[in-house]
């Protein structure tokens, strides 16, 4: 599918052949008008002329499902009856939903052919996976980054996690189906890519501290053209079908990033932990979820304001002593973490996670003495790095999506609490635990929500 692949990124940025011959999972990305047409095509050359099961839901059906079924049934290449979703509610990345997948995949020798966008995809990709299978995807909307992404995203009895697992082998995306999806699901896929601003800063720290070092070829996708990507966000409103196709594009390559790192820290920083958060506690409460990517979106706004108060410091001065003597032991800790949940299950992953970072009072001294040392210069590459919170507002409002956390159901105090909750479900470092490990975490919080702060002027 070379030729597609090529003509797909004709005028594209040059070096999407280069990302895509350096990863191992997916080899063929088949992104253009009428890109459809080609799905025996790609069964031919990248699955070796297996037949396909196709897996929708009713939407995704409707949108894509039933045209990509009856091409395969046209070249003789569609193997059983589609196992279509109910659109509404929409499926559920859990056990049960994985499971049926799963048994669905294995009645049928044919190759997982998923039609959709992020749950579908996360469920096919880890059901395939199980399965030893590589798999195809097509995609019905620009919302999110998870089509070239390495690992999936399921809940586990109310906790949510990323479970490592191939991207798909082949990801056919045309550009007319996208456009024909909710706008909103577009505006979706731009808070999503937009994390990637706080995501990025995210890394540089842990970068700094000596945590996770900067996998140079990963962050050279995803973080240059980034700006790019973004800058204009009211086109993408109107469904002007280049802004489309740029949006589809950085999305593709974040996820390609991911493959590259192994590991979704080339996408997913502070933003990801609140969004991951509001995701539980919808599901707890029985709410309808909103869409990824506008939690997202709401988290690097909340983390961009925490970053602005943080860069206000000259951490070179910092009172290591101090922060060292107010560091908690691991049961006053412990304790506290659990109080932060009110779902057992959720209470005992963040626990883990937490526990998994802790560091004694000793490591934590050598750490903020490093962190004394490196911030000159780790001011300067975050200031450079991020944009302002209300930047991050107005960008997200221009292409449609929420802005404040009452647009996705979280109240004044869920938000508040949120700004600590969210530090324990994940063991990855994050401003949240810079703020923590200071010990500046309670002022910087009070500071972006008091009534001069960011979240308390104006609509913010
Ligand atoms: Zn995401």
């Amino acid at each position: 599918m070379a030729s597609a692949t090529e003509a797909a990124w004709r005028g594209a940025r040059p070096d999407v052949g280069a990302a895509l011959r350096s990863v191992h999972d997916t080899r063929t990305l088949d992104i253009r008008r009428g890109a459809l047409a080609d799905v025996g095509q790609v069964l031919r050359e990248a699955f070796d002329d297996r037949a396909g099961f196709v897996v929708a839901d009713e939407r995704t059906f409707a949108a894509a499902g039933a045209d990509v079924v009856e091409r395969l049934r046209a070249v003789g290449r569609s193997a059983g009856e589609p196992l279509v979703f109910p659109g509404t509610p929409a499926p559920y990345p859990d056990a049960a939903h994985l499971e049926r997948v799963e048994q669905a995949f294995a009645s049928v020798d044919a190759v997982p052919v998923v039609v959709g966008a992020g749950t579908l995809n996360d469920l096919t990709k880890l059901a395939a996976h199980r399965l030893g299978r590589p798999y195809l995807c097509v995609a019905t909307a620009a919302s999110m980054d998870g089509y070239t992404s390495f690992g999936a995203i399921v809940t586990q009895d109310g906790f949510k996690r990323t479970i490592g697992c191939p991207a798909p082998r082949a990801v056919i995306a045309d550009l007319d189906v996208l456009a024909a999806a909710p706008t909103e699901l577009n505006a979706a896929g731009y808070g999503d890519l937009l994390g990637k601003v706080t995501a990025g800063a995210d890394w540089l720290l842990a970068d700094a501290l000596g945590l996770e070092p900067i996998d140079p070829g990963a962050w050279a996708l995803v973080q240059p053209p980034l700006r790019s990507w973004l800058e204009r966000p009211d086109t993408l409103r109107e469904g002007d079908p280049d802004a489309l196709e740029r949006l589809f594009e950085g999305l593709t390559l974040v996820g390609i990033a991911m493959q590259l790192a192994s590991s979704s820290r080339p996408a997913s920083g502070a933003e990801h932990r609140f969004s991951h958060l509001w995701e539980m506690e919808a599901l707890d409460a029985g709410h309808a979820a909103f869409a990824h990517g506008f939690k997202v979106g709401v988290g690097a706004i909340a983390t961009a304001a925490l970053y602005e108060r943080l860069l206000t410091r000259d951490l070179r001065s910092l009172d290591v002593d101090a922060a060292v003597r107010a560091w908690p032991a691991r049961d006053a800790l412990e304790a506290s973490v659990r109080a932060m949940h009110a779902n057992p299950v959720v209470a005992d992953n963040a626990v883990s996670e937490t526990m998994a970072k802790y560091v004694e009072a000793d490591a934590l001294r050598t750490r903020l003495v490093r962190l004394r040392d490196v911030w000159g210069d780790l001011r300067e590459a975050l200031a450079a790095q991020l944009l302002p919170a209300a930047s991050l507002r107005r960008m997200l409002a221009a292409a449609g999506a929420p802005t404040h956390p009452s647009h996705i159901g979280v109240d004044a105090a869920r938000f508040r609490a949120a700004h600590a909750a969210a530090r324990t479900i994940r063991a990855r470092y994050t401003v949240l635990d810079l703020l923590f490990e200071t010990g500046l975490h309670a002022e910087v919080v009070d500071e972006v929500l008091a009534p001069d702060g960011y979240w308390g002027a104006g609509d913010a």
